[in-house]
């Protein structure tokens, strides 16, 4: 099979093809015939060694196609069946393991491009207005990088919760991609604080949804209304500085929270509870992904560089 290796933390050409056998699966895994990657931010940081990976591995977390093969102990799911998961070892390659109660069953409704495509960053999008911080009708939330992957999705689930939603984006296409997933306003980032203060009267917003980090962190605070919470949960532009708790009481009894996926899917009751509601959705249309991108698997180095270099939207996807 084709796999991508990285041996060396570095820039995107670390990224290196290679022809492997498929493994064995052990005890309670699934072997998965992958028909479609997710690219997610996370990669990036492994491969720079921003959140160090022992050396060599294999990138890549999140996948969806057919199983292939099942380890002893596993009853379910079985050869033949189509699942998604957003925890396979080394999905940057033909075929992934995954522990067999880590992979979910796709729907008819949902094909494997869309189901790679929507797990990781819909699950996220899922948790953070359901349970990190759900916007109440009429709420004005603030979502940064809205036309990104878990950016467009998010601005869709928070604005069908009844939550109105002012976005960032870089640029004008950008914006219109986030005002078309349901954001009221959209604007760059010099102009956010003073939009956010104009729009309510001064006071702030309730909740300020924050994946680009270093960059907007301040700015971020300074927008949330008295008692308002800001949800960190990425660091596009790099990791927050150290931070003082005074800040929080200056601010007017401020929240901040630095909430991860796998805290709210780490049952195996947790994982298909959020899945099939999210699945529900996107058969139904209400939730629409957006895929920004197919590449070829052993193009992983030209999907990492346009991530980075903020020239995508939506989903990225390699392709086996
Ligand atoms: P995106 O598709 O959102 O890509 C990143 C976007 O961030 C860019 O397109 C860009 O949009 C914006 N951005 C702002 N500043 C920078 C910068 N300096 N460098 C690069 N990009 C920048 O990626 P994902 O949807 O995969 O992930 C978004 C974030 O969410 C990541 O930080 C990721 O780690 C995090 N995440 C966190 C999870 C969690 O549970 N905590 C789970 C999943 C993702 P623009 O050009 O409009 O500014």
């Amino acid at each position: 099979m084709d796999v991508i290796r990285v041996s060396r933390t570095g820039d995107a050409g670390v990224l290196t093809p290679q022809r492997l056998d498929p493994p064995e699966p052990g005890p309670g895994e699934v072997l998965v015939r992958l028909a479609a990657v997710g690219v997610n931010y996370i990669e990036v940081y492994h491969r720079t060694g921003l959140y160090p990976m022992p050396l060599p591995f294999t990138p890549g977390s999140e996948g969806a196609g057919t199983v292939v093969a099942v380890g002893a102990g596993v009853t379910t799911p079985a050869v033949g069946d189509r699942v998604a998961g957003a925890d396979f070892a080394g999905a940057y390659a033909g075929y992934a393991l995954a522990p067999a109660d880590r992979v979910v069953p796709v729907p008819d409704g949902v094909d494997d491009e869309v189901a790679a495509a929507a797990l990781l960053q819909g699950l996220t999008a899922h948790y953070l207005v359901f349970d990190a911080y759900p916007p109440r009708p009429g709420d004005i939330v603030l979502v940064h990088a809205a036309a990104g992957g878990v950016g467009l999705l998010l601005t869709q689930l928070a604005t069908a919760l009844g939550g109105r939603v002012v976005a960032t984006a870089s640029t004008e296409d950008k914006r219109r991609l986030a005002a078309d997933a349901g954001a009221e306003w959209t604007v760059g980032y010099d102009e956010f604080p003073d939009r956010v203060r104009e729009l309510t009267g001064g006071a702030g917003v309730p909740a300020v949804y924050d994946s680009v980090g270093q960059a907007t962190f301040d700015a971020s605070l300074a927008s949330l209304r008295r008692r308002g919470t800001l949800v960190l949960y990425g660091q596009s532009s790099g990791p927050v500085p150290p931070f003082d708790l005074s800040r929080l009481a200056a601010g007017g009894s401020l929240y901040v929270t630095r909430p991860t996926l796998g805290s709210f899917v780490a049952t195996r009751d947790e994982l298909v509870t959020r899945t099939d509601d999210l699945f529900r959705r996107i058969a139904d249309g209400s939730l629409r992904i957006t895929i920004g991108g197919r590449y070829p698997l052993t193009e992983a180095a030209r999907a990492h560089t346009d991530l980075e270099s903020r020239r995508t939207t939506g989903k990225l996807l390699l392709i086996p």
